[in-house]
């Protein structure tokens, strides 16, 4: 079922937009080379306590996983893309590091997730996570009353298509709001004009992700990272925004921050 918020409820998600934009802004900024994944996981688990937060993940327990998560945010390092499980792995230099991480602040969630490189980069990395952030501005931008969700995936697709990278359709955006996971799905390819259309007070997830020289994934024995099937790299970029009669909120900015 598709749930509009009304305007107050839309600020009433602010706070869990703010608080998960400062802990992504937080854990980018102390994430080096040398930095445990499991170190990252203690300190969003310290920041969430400290807020009052509710972790998505530590719980979560959908069919394809193999337990409930355990964990309270997604690591996912240059093969690995999506899901990532926290894992007593050190960052190296070159290593390309995906955050994902989602909470419930006051009964609302946010949801959002940023790719960067620790150390010195590799221009095809940079690329690669350049185009993730580009296809989803665009597809934000094409998040306005009037506009339907195949806007959204046309937008997504544009640019990834655009750069040369295939898309996998199997994971997209979704809405959000008590829950992390509710409708509508955004997939992250499809036809302009088609689709549910946009109504003020729709809030959900954007997240286009790619792979550089693939579209499958494999699934880890630890039954949650998902990696590319040749071993080349993922970004991921995802924020969760408000439609609203003046145009898209992104909930989950960080520019407040003078982060991107
Ligand atoms: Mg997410």
């Amino acid at each position: 079922m598709i749930e509009l918020r009304t305007p107050a409820e839309i600020d009433e998600m602010r706070a869990a937009g703010r608080f998960v934009a400062e802990t992504l802004a937080t854990l980018r900024d102390e994430t080096k080379v040398g930095t445990n994944l499991l170190s990252i996981d203690r300190r969003a688990h310290e920041m969430i306590r400290a807020q009052g937060a509710e972790s998505c993940y530590i719980d979560y327990h959908p069919s394809f996983g193999a337990s409930p998560f355990g964990k309270v945010i997604c690591t996912s390092i240059n093969d690995a893309v999506l899901h990532g499980l926290p894992h007593d792995y050190t960052l190296r230099d070159g290593d390309l590091v995906t955050l994902d991480f989602a909470v419930s602040v006051d009964g609302w969630v946010a949801d959002s997730a940023v790719s960067f490189v620790v150390g010195t980069p590799r221009d095809e990395d940079l690329r690669l996570i350049d185009t993730t952030e580009r296809a989803l501005d665009a597809a934000i931008d094409a998040a306005t009353v009037g506009n339907r969700i195949g806007d959204i995936s046309a937008a997504i697709a544009a640019i990834s298509h655009g750069e040369g990278y295939s898309i996998n359709t199997d994971f997209g955006g979704h809405g959000v709001g008590r829950i992390m996971h509710g409708d509508p799905h955004i997939p992250n390819d499809g036809r302009a004009g088609r689709g549910f259309p946009l109504r003020a007070g729709l809030v959900f997830a954007i997240e286009p992700w790619l792979l550089a020289t693939t579209d499958e994934l494999v699934t880890d024995p630890d039954g949650w990272t998902l990696r590319s099937v040749d071993g080349s790299r993922g970004a991921h970029s995802e924020h969760t925004i408000a439609v609203t009669e003046d145009g898209p909120i992104i909930l989950t900015d960080r520019s407040f921050l003078g982060v991107n």
